[in-house]
């Protein structure tokens, strides 16, 4: 399934993709939201199901020859619900933003009023950003971690809710390195009648393998994408209670997509097949034992990490007083072979595009096979390169460290050869 026949004869995109394929190969892939799917995932990705049309929902299809496309999303549905310990699941969004999108139009009307976290403070665009469809058809308000723990703010999130009567409060983030706890927050969504939805994007994986609190028993509506620590193919999946299946089913298709990506969802059943598998709890053990490990190097060399330390995949270091910024440190580590992103911190003072963090995560070098020896290695290009980002030679000479080091981690080796 892998064979890329046919494609060596348009040479300009096969060498896009082949470039691709060594960039990926040759640096090492830092960025949380990022992971190497299986073989298994890719070959779905690329599978026959890429030409089907399925508008609807199994059973319930607009086009005619979907019996095989209904037994792949039941499947998969299936999948979804027995990993999670889920009532209900709809697999067919396209990405995490439509999933929450479709969630929102489930439950909420135009104008309703959203109790999310706020950007600068680890939320996600679709949690109210003013940029977002979210900012733009509701009334968003933000909370935020404290300035002395930064941790989640609980008592603010209270106290806002208390005041402001959301319709529906958010927990989940892109950038916050914490355990987050839902049942306090199910507390809040209970004293003033919110819906509470948990964004499980970044930390699925971890609570598939249950070293993350589920969100499940708490949230009426969780929603995830697929493609981050639950290392499935780019998409989007909603997990919810049973009553409000049909609202969401509903949002999704006809509401806001047409046909659903079959091919993706094959991938999709892959990877939360093999996420059921006991060896994915290890995987997700590793990421965690490297996140730390990573958090400590850091830290002994003088790195001001967020909250302190991680609980997760990710991490976020906090520049400021290191003369350096986000955007310099991302592209120097560029330069170096590492791959990574500038992220804001709490409190920052910084434009998004320029930020005073540096966000780092694990699960893409855990896939590739790293452990904490190799990760030690990994924090000492990272450490050199952040005290060096003006010397280019020099992150130059990193960057031929790093693609030696990085073959030792073969990443598809049938693929393209
Ligand atoms: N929710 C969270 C918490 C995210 O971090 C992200 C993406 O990074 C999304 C939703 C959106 O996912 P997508 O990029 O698939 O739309």
């Amino acid at each position: 399934m892998l064979n890329t026949k046919g494609l060596e004869l348009d040479s300009q995109l096969f060498g896009i993709l082949r470039r691709e394929l060594g960039r990926q190969r040759h640096k090492l892939e830092m960025i949380a939201s990022e992971n190497f799917v299986s073989e298994a995932v890719l070959a779905c990705a690329a599978s026959v199901f890429t030409n089907k049309y399925a508008e609807g929902y199994p059973d319930r299809r607009y086009y005619g020859g979907c019996e095989f496309a209904d037994e792949l999303e039941i499947l998969t549905q299936a999948r979804a619900r027995k990993l999670f310990g889920a009532e209900y699941a709809n697999v067919q969004p396209h990405c995490g933003s439509s999933a929450n999108m479709a969630a929102y139009f489930s439950v909420l009307k135009p104008g309703d009023t959203i109790l999310g976290m706020d950007l600068a403070h680890g939320g996600h665009l679709t949690h109210g950003a003013p940029v977002s469809f979210s900012g733009r058809l509701y009334n968003c308000r933000f909370y935020g971690v404290r300035q002395d723990t930064e941790l989640i703010d609980y008592d603010q999130v209270a106290e806002m809710a208390e005041t402001i009567k959301p319709k529906m409060i958010v927990a989940g983030a892109s950038s916050y390195p914490r355990i987050i706890d839902f049942a306090k927050f199910r507390e809040v969504a209970d004293r003033c009648g919110a819906f509470l939805l948990v964004d499980m994007a970044h930390f699925a994986g971890l609570v598939a393998a249950g070293l993350y609190p589920s969100p499940i028993p708490f949230a009426e509506i969780v929603t995830t994408t697929t493609h981050k620590t639950l290392r499935g193919p780019r998409g989007g999946l909603i997990l919810c209670r049973k009553k409000y299946g049909k609202a969401i089913d509903d949002q999704v298709f006809p509401g806001l997509q047409g046909g659903p990506l079959m091919h993706i969802i094959a991938g999709k059943a892959m990877a939360l097949g093999e996420a059921l598998e006991p060896d994915f709890i290890d995987y997700q053990r590793q990421i965690l034992k490297n996140t730390d490990r990573l958090a400590i190097r850091l830290a002994d060399s003088g790195f001001r990490l967020v909250s302190g330390g991680t609980d997760t995949h990710l991490l976020l270091i906090d520049l400021r007083g290191t003369g350096l910024t986000g955007q310099v440190a991302q592209t120097a580590l560029d330069l170096a072979g590492i791959t990574a992103n500038k992220n804001a911190v709490p409190f920052e003072k910084e434009r998004f595009t320029v930020a005073s963090g540096l966000r780092l995560g694990t699960a893409a070098l855990t896939s590739r096979g790293l452990v904490e020896a190799d990760i030690d290695d990994v924090s000492e290009f990272i450490i050199e390169a952040l005290r060096h980002t003006e010397d280019e030679g020099r992150l130059k000479k990193i960057g031929h460290r790093v693609e030696e080091f990085s073959q030792r981690f073969p990443l598809y080796p049938n693929l393209m050869s």
